[in-house]
């Protein structure tokens, strides 16, 4: 085994490729395999070497997805073949992108692996409209949750209420009306201000500004993000939907 392979799991950023990180580029330009997800956006792989292996994994929406085991299979063969290889994934590895499992299933086997953080959408998605996901005296903080399950459980929503922080959550575009309506009864004034942003950062971004108790997912289908809470007020020229809506 060549002594300095490795494999590098790496953060694509949020969408546009103008937004991964310059340690990401530098990583793709040394591989020697590429193993990457549907999410991240093609233009990414611009700056992988000519001659590289480009392998494309998982597919959104889970049913037809590669097997998580697989990927790790794939990424332990490259890696004891003596190949630089990157795991090149949506946002952050480490933010409900599964990175872990793949650092654990690496250490397991004895792999080097290196982490090259992303800038995951939960920031910068609410970003691209002008949200800050904290502000002083609106925000104290931001949570940051999945509303897709694989074993169905709720989290505490009376508890998410009384943080006060920020809600945002990924893969919330199905279960929106049922996530909504739980927040409600747990407390959440329907006139809060909340947000669904799908492909954000792209050019093919869309999005709809209104309050919790207006709020519908109705016309999305791709990556979606939704954000709930008093700093979704920054959403540019929004303000005026909002306060109508909450009238
Ligand atoms: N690791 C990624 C998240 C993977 S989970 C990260 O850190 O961003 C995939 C979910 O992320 C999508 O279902 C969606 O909820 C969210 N997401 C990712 N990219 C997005 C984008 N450009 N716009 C809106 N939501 C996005």
């Amino acid at each position: 085994m060549r002594r300095d392979a490795k494999v590098f799991l790496v953060g694509a950023g949020p969408g546009d490729p103008d937004l991964m990180t310059l340690k990401a580029v530098h990583a793709l330009g040394a591989a020697d395999v590429v193993l990457v997800d549907e999410l991240v956006s093609r233009a990414c792989l611009a700056h992988v070497r000519p001659g590289a292996r480009i392998i494309e994994v998982g597919k959104r929406g889970g049913c037809r997805s590669t097997p998580q085991a697989f990927i790790e299979r794939l990424l332990v063969h490259y890696a004891r073949q003596g190949k630089n290889v990157v795991r090149l994934k949506g946002g952050d590895p480490f933010v409900f992108g599964r990175g872990g499992e793949e650092l654990e299933a690496l250490r397991a086997r004895g792999i080097r692996a290196e982490v090259i953080p992303g800038i995951t959408a939960g920031t910068a998605v609410p970003a691209a409209l002008g949200i800050p996901v904290t502000h002083r005296g609106l925000a104290r903080g931001v949570t940051f949750l999945t509303g897709h399950t694989t074993d169905g459980s709720d989290p505490d929503w009376a508890a998410l209420v009384r943080s006060g922080t920020t809600l945002v959550i990924y893969m919330g575009l199905k279960s929106f009306a049922r996530i909504a309506a739980a927040l409600q009864g747990a407390g959440m004034n329907p006139a809060t201000p909340a947000c669904l942003v799908e492909n954000g950062t792209l050019a093919s971004q869309k999005q709809c500004v209104a309050t919790l108790g207006t709020l519908s997912a109705t016309g999305f289908g791709g990556p979606a993000l939704i954000v709930i809470g008093e700093v979704v007020r920054f959403a540019h020229d929004q303000v005026d939907e909002i306060d109508a809506r909450a009238a």
